[in-house]
């Protein structure tokens, strides 16, 4: 229970207070900050309980360069269970709630998955009453703020700090110093709540800023040198200032190094800290601390505790062993090219007390491996220290006591290929995690339509907590009438979505074309370019035959490429490039529609995934180590057209192959590929294909020729000096993605039996709830307990 005058008279204070205006006067956006503060200050003390209740048990830490969490206040107000109470406020106050949740800022303190996974992680951890914190940095500007100009990609920074952020608090009196070879700074954390739903557990996610420890140097500036009186201070605040610093240089290159040791050394020695609060010694670190990297970018977490415990007097064998068992790493790619090292020159140049301990462990590694009978030349395939590099996923092997994949197939081709031999030596540290989503966020949130229907069936809303309840819908898919409420509900959310895209994007869509929509970070893996084919490939029989037979579809694309990935920004130009020719062109209107959204993030993919009637997962089979866009459409109730790759496997597992529509080459027949296997003779036998892939250089789009499709074009036939042609098989699976696209359009002519499949997928899609997969950490990994507090003192005032 929110009360009324309460809420209002702190709404009241921090508008008098910040603006010098009544609530009334303020615009939308000082709205939000007024609400959310007045909602803070009833966190806090729940807040600070709920960290008390785990003092002297184990805790678990995740630490990770990203958190993509989006917006908090309608995610806060649902697990406090208070969201209905206070739209209902405002509206007495004449406040449109809409717009002050439209009004916040994403937080997009990530690139994709890898973040959002992180953000879902502590959502669960706290539904289910884990001690779980989050540990990352605070970046000034998180990922880029994207828009198309003539059909490019341009970025901009993202300013999500400019006005504050109401949902942190800054604890100055918690700072520690952070040391470099050529600098020492202050690492300043930021704590935001993360309410569990219910309110009986609030975590934290504590993010680092980075300060000097002289902000200001009054000689210089006396004596005029006023950018050497602030150098200090813009050294310092570089490290945190933005997410993923371009690392094409030296310069960029150490940003990002320091980026990795600032926020890993903050976060073990505020562990330290306080575990020397309550024991004289370190024995029991390890039981009382569970720390899971993700990834390998606070890999350096590793050599840094071992060198912080030397500190304290540790040596270094019960160090590395406590290390060891504190540590667990997850891995999420299986891309060579995207394993990280770190060239030893720079970590001597910046951090050479770290190097050392690093060349302790490869010594210690390497005199294990001889006890286990191996040869020199056999222990060069695990060296840490290699060529003049540091691999850090060996690092990450090595020193800790679990390494995982993200699902089972991931965790299957590390073992049998890319970890094989690691695997031979420790199999026991090798386990899988399937990832998850939070339903709270990917359902009860972005979807409250179809949560009050499964709650109505259901007679319950135990599904909040427990996904696999969903199970229990099943019985109803045979049931029409059924169908017909769930199909009515996607087509709400369907013109809810068509009407944001004519305010934001400008274009009008039918609503009852077939919603084709491929949402994930752009990389040439991911296949964008298959999508952007079979689109041409449509528009090239209307255009043959124009009053041909065709279901309406809409493609829908969101996604954002690496400032710095040449290839990936000139598949976006190319997919506007058809959605101009497409969408303009009169033979094809009422028919095909193309719409790339600009800047997809969090509160986009909100709007998006409830309205899709199929899910583009069309990775080259192997690459895609799990992803959780496909469990997200799962649970919104839509089919996969997709490849036998990552968690795709286990969906089509849960839901049936007859639901979803399972195309191309698997892992196994990639592998037998290739070395043999030539694009150009493949696009003799498939003139509809040469035609699509002839107009990146035949002047469909361009007059003359620009070499970024040039490229695009070379790439697929010639191949570069780094890969062979197609690279990612495009060619190769065009035909049978056709083939599964034809299934689509025909099935969707059938809209009862389209639609049950999404019903079924909806229904299956219990096993990759986040909640789950925290389960199996908090079990089988972190080995931590989950402590409830008892439902009378969760509620908040
Ligand atoms: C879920 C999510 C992703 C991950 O998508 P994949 O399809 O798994 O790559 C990336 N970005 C955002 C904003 C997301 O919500």
């Amino acid at each position: 229970m929110i009360k009324k005058e309460l809420l209002t008279a702190r709404m009241r204070g921090y508008a008098l207070t910040g603006y010098g205006r009544e609530v009334a006067e303020l615009t939308d956006s000082e709205k939000f900050k007024v609400l959310s503060k007045a909602l803070m200050e009833e966190l806090l003390p729940k807040w600070r309980e709920s960290l008390v209740k785990f003092d002297g048990h184990k805790k678990a830490y995740y630490l990770s360069a990203e958190f993509l969490m989006g917006r908090a206040l309608s995610n806060n107000l649902l697990n406090l269970e208070v969201q209905g109470e206070v739209k209902s406020i405002l509206k007495e106050l004449g406040i449109d709630y809409n717009a002050l949740e439209e009004a916040e800022d994403d937080a997009g303190l990530g690139n994709g998955g890898l973040g959002r996974l992180a953000a879902c992680f502590l959502d669960s951890a706290a539904t289910l009453n884990y001690s779980l914190t989050g540990y990352g940095i605070r970046y000034n500007y998180g990922i880029f703020r994207q828009t198309f100009v003539d059909g490019r990609q341009v970025e901009e920074g993202d300013d999500w700090l400019r006005d504050g952020d109401t949902w942190s608090i800054r604890r100055a009196d918690q700072r520690v110093k952070v040391v470099f070879k050529d600098q020492t700074v202050y690492a300043v954390p930021y704590d935001t709540p993360i309410v569990g739903f219910g309110g009986g557990t609030i975590n934290t996610l504590r993010l680092w800023q980075s300060e000097a420890l002289q902000p200001f140097d009054f000689q210089a500036f006396n004596d005029q040198k006023y950018d050497r009186a602030v150098k200090e201070k813009n050294d310092a605040e570089n490290i945190s200032k933005v997410l993923y610093p371009n690392d094409s240089l030296e310069k960029g290159k150490i940003l990002r190094l320091k980026q990795q040791y600032f926020f890993v050394s903050a976060s073990l020695q505020d562990m330290i800290r306080k575990h020397k609060e309550n024991h004289k010694d370190f024995k029991d670190f390890a039981k009382l601390h569970a720390v899971q990297l993700n990834d390998t970018h606070p890999a350096v977490a590793i050599p840094e505790l071992i060198r912080l415990l030397g500190e304290e007097g540790v040596s270094f064998k019960k160090a590395f062993a406590l290390a060891t068992e504190t540590f667990a790493y997850t891995n999420h790619t299986i891309l060579k090219e995207a394993l990280e090292q770190w060239s030893v020159k720079l970590y001597k140049k910046i951090l050479p007390e770290v190097y050392k301990v690093i060349v302790k462990i490869d010594n210690h590694l390497r005199k294990e491996l001889v006890q286990k009978g191996l040869s020199t030349e056999e222990i060069e395939e695990f060296e840490i220290i290699h060529s003049g590099n540091i691999r850090m996923a060996w690092l990450s092997i090595y020193g800790t006591h679990s390494i995982n994949g993200v699902a089972r197939l991931h965790t299957d081709i590390l073992k049998d290929t890319e970890l094989h031999g690691w695997y031979e030596l420790y199999p026991q540290r090798f386990n899988n995690k399937t990832n998850g989503i939070t339903q709270r966020r990917w359902l009860l949130e972005s979807n409250p339509e179809l949560s009050a229907f499964i709650t109505k069936l259901l007679g319950s809303d135990d599904w909040i907590t427990d996904l696999e309840e969903l199970k229990k819908l099943k019985k109803y898919a045979e049931d029409d009438e059924i169908i017909k409420e769930f199909m009515a509900i996607k087509k709400t959310k369907k013109r809810q979505l068509a009407d944001y895209l004519k305010v934001r994007e400008g274009i009008a869509v039918d609503e009852n074309a077939i919603f084709d929509i491929q949402i994930k970070r752009l990389h040439e893996y991911k296949r964008q370019l298959l999508n952007a084919f079979h689109i041409l490939y449509l528009y090239h029989k209307i255009k043959e035959n124009p009053q041909m037979e065709i279901t309406p579809r809409v493609f829908l694309f969101g996604a954002k490429a690496a400032p710095g990935y040449v290839r990936a920004k000139a598949i976006i130009r190319f997919i506007n490039a058809i959605g101009k020719m497409v969408n303009e062109d009169a033979d094809v209107r009422g028919r095909l529609k193309v719409v790339f959204v600009e800047n997809y993030g969090v509160s986009y993919a909100q709007r998006l995934f409830p309205a899709a009637d199929i899910s583009e997962q069309i990775s080259t089979a192997g690459k895609e180590a799990s992803g959780t866009g496909n469990m997200k459409f799962m649970l919104s109730g839509a089919p996969t057209i997709g490849t036998f790759d990552g968690a795709n496997v286990e969906i089509v597992e849960e839901a049936g192959l007859s639901n979803n529509y399972i195309f191309g080459l698997t892992v196994e027949e990639i592998e037998e590929l290739k070395g043999h296997y030539n694009p150009a003779k493949e696009l003799k036998k498939n003139p509809a294909l040469k035609k699509v892939v002839d107009s990146l250089i035949d002047g469909t789009f361009e007059e003359v020729v620009s070499p970024e499709f040039q490229e695009l074009h070379d790439a697929l036939l010639l191949g570069a000096s780094w890969h062979a042609p197609d690279n990612y098989f495009i060619i190769r699976d065009f035909q049978a993605y056709v083939e599964a696209q034809e299934r689509v359009a025909q099935d969707f002519t059938k809209p009862l039996e389209f639609y049950r499949k999404g019903f079924i997928n909806m229904a299956s899609a219990g096993k990759f709830s986040s909640d789950r997969t925290i389960e199996e950490y908090a079990r089988e990994i972190w080995k931590i307990e989950s402590i409830d507090t008892p439902r009378k003192a969760r509620r908040i005032v």
